[in-house]
């Protein structure tokens, strides 16, 4: 239901139903003019030190509105951007808001900005970037992204590319959703990670014994490796607990803080 998921994601479209030509349509128009109508806005959500409990970072959220307000998930919205190419401009939009925002007061230390393997193989990306944390006089260590480990290996040198040419700017380069796809383990043998995300899928999975020991090893491995790990998706104390326990470095979920605009993340802070 939408209350079920949270209230910055209530659902104009259930994600697992395909949209249908209208639908998409409607979208992909609205995504064209979403910029200057200000129907694009972002949300941060915290991510913690487990150890310490320290706020490291924040994620960056795209949401979007329909004219008459009702929000469209991004898991809907994304997907027509890529495909329409919208998501050029609204990834450029969310790095310069993002690091306009981690200016303020109260912000997290760094902030993670989603980037779409569309934006990395566009031509001038790096520099575009790098044009942006000129622009706004932020450091490009307070940035990282966080790119899927879906992508496409077919533009690998290209990305490879691109990702090197960004970290050399101090951006740390995160793996998100690590875990959902066949692709991970071949970004890792690379590209150093600094850090890797992997996908709340797993925490259910740690009910069973079984699913238990298959997320240590992974942990394991990912240590050995050389990453710092980030568990998202942290929805219980039991679950915080857990990532105590199998000494996850970072952790993110609804149980520590949901998606909330700036000025609700900075008086939250603040408090
Ligand atoms: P993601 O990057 O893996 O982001 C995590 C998603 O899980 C977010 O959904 C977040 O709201 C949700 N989440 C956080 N904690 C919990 C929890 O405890 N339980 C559950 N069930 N969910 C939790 P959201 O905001 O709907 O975004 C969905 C996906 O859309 C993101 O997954 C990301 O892939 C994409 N996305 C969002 N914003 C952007 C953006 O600015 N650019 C790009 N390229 N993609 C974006
Ligand atoms: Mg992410
Ligand atoms: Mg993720
Ligand atoms: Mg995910």
């Amino acid at each position: 239901s939408a209350k079920a998921n949270g209230r910055n994601c209530v659902r104009l479209f259930d994600p697992t139903d395909p949209l249908t030509g209208d639908d998409n349509e409607h979208i992909a128009a609205l995504l064209r003019v979403a910029i200057t109508n200000n129907l694009v806005s972002l949300v941060y959500q915290p991510i913690l030190n487990v150890k310490t409990g320290q706020l490291e970072a924040a994620e960056a959220l795209m949401r979007l509105k329909l004219l008459d307000g009702t929000p469209v998930s991004p898991v809907a919205f994304i997907p027509i951007a890529e495909r329409t190419g919208s998501i050029l401009d609204l990834g450029l939009w969310s790095i310069r808001q993002a690091c306009t925002d981690i200016l303020v007061p109260f912000a997290a230390p760094m902030v993670s900005v989603n980037v779409s393997p569309i934006q990395l193989k566009s031509k001038g990306f790096a520099a575009k970037v790098s044009a942006i944390l000129a622009e706004t006089g932020v450091d490009g260590h307070r940035l990282a992204f966080e790119i899927t480990e879906g992508i496409n290996m077919d533009h690998q040198s290209v990305i490879l590319r691109c990702i090197k040419d960004l970290e050399a700017q101090g951006i740390k380069i995160w793996l998100d959703d690590f875990g959902t796809g066949f692709a991970g383990l071949s970004w890792l043998r690379l590209f150093n990670f600094d850090t890797v995300k992997i996908d709340r899928s797993f925490l259910q999975d740690c009910e069973t014994d079984r699913g238990r020991s298959l997320l240590r090893d992974i942990i394991s491995l990912l240590r050995h490796r050389g990453h710092k790990i980030l568990m998202e998706g942290i929805e219980t104390e039991e679950q915080l607990k857990l990532m105590q326990q199998l000494k996850i470095d970072y952790v993110q979920g609804y149980h520590l803080g949901r998606p909330t605009p700036l000025a609700a993340f900075r008086s939250r802070l603040a408090a």
